[in-house]
Order: structure tokens, then C-alpha cells, then sequence
């Protein structure tokens, strides 16, 4: 377990490139905290480590955004967001069954407990928190 200290945003996004740099393709990564804890800052730094223009938006109302990479081993970032979903719903209905384990993707979850359980070999959790002011602590399990 590694806990990370940002001070402000870019800090974050920093740390989610610096992440990303670490990816082999499959994993799933689980982001918790609530609301304004930077889980989509950090995610916005990770998708620009392979694609630096892109313009990353929470998937609040779509649930979840494609990204094509350029990369030897990862093809697709899938991006969720799944803070509107009322009730907790598994993998098949969400229509995610299909890249969730794929050793070509990586999928980043904001609002993971609202999947029921699934399994993944590669799963990596990270919990985001306020820590006073701009700070954010960031813990990877
Ligand atoms: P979440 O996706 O967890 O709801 P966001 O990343 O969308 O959170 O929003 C985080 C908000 O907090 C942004 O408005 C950002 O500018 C602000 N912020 C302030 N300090 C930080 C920090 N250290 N890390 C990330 N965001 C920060
Ligand atoms: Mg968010």
C-alpha cells in the first residue's frame, strides 16, 4: 500500500501518468471517494500519458468512454463512471463483460461499488480523500 500526498490538481494528474507508465494492459482500476476527491483529475493525467490532447469528461450520463491508443500492448482505455446508476448492476448488464478482462484494454471505474462482484486478475485499487484545502490523500492498494 502506497500513500500518495497531492496539493493541488495537476499534482494528481501527474500521478495518474506516472501510473499509467506502469500498465501492461488488462487491468481494471477501481477509484473510490466521494464527489470532488480528484478521481477524474487522476484519470484525466492517465489518459493523457497516451494520448496527451485528449479532452477527458466524466462519463456521468453515458457511464462510459472509449479511448483508441497508440501503444504495443494496450488498445482501448474504457473510462466509467457510475455515480447516476441507481441500483448496482453486474458486468453483463452494464454491457462491459466483453473488455472488462481483456489484456488489450484498461478500465478505470469511478463508483465501483455500484458493480456486483466481479473478478478480475488485475485489479488495482485506488481510494481518494481530502486531506484539508487542496490536498488529496491518494492510497494504491
Ligand atoms: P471526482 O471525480 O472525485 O468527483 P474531480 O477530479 O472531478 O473529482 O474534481 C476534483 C476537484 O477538486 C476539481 O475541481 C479540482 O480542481 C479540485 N482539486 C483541488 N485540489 C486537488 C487535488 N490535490 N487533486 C485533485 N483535484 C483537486
Ligand atoms: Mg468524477
Amino acid at each position: 500500500m502506497t500513500v500518495y500526498t497531492t496539493s493541488n490538481s495537476d499534482e494528481t494528474a501527474t500521478l495518474g501518468a506516472k501510473l499509467a507508465a506502469r500498465m501492461w494492459g488488462g487491468e481494471v482500476i477501481c477509484l473510490t471517494g466521494e464527489l470532488g476527491s480528484g478521481k477524474t483529475t487522476f484519470v484525466t493525467g492517465f489518459i493523457r500519458h497516451f494520448l496527451p490532447n485528449a479532452r477527458v469528461v466524466s462519463p456521468t450520463f453515458t457511464l462510459v468512454r472509449q479511448y483508441a491508443v497508440n501503444h504495443a500492448a494496450i488498445e482501448h482505455i474504457y473510462h466509467l463512471d457510475l455515480y447516476r446508476l441507481k441500483q448496482r448492476a453486474d458486468v453483463v448488464h452494464l454491457g462491459i463483460e466483453e473488455y472488462i478482462n481483456s489484456p488489450e484494454a484498461i478500465v478505470l471505474v469511478e463508483w465501483p461499488e455500484k458493480i456486483q462482484k466481479f473478478s478480475s486478475g488485475k485489479k488495482i485499487e485506488i481510494s481518494f480523500a481530502h486531506a484539508g484545502d487542496d490536498q488529496r490523500a491518494i492510497t494504491v492498494l
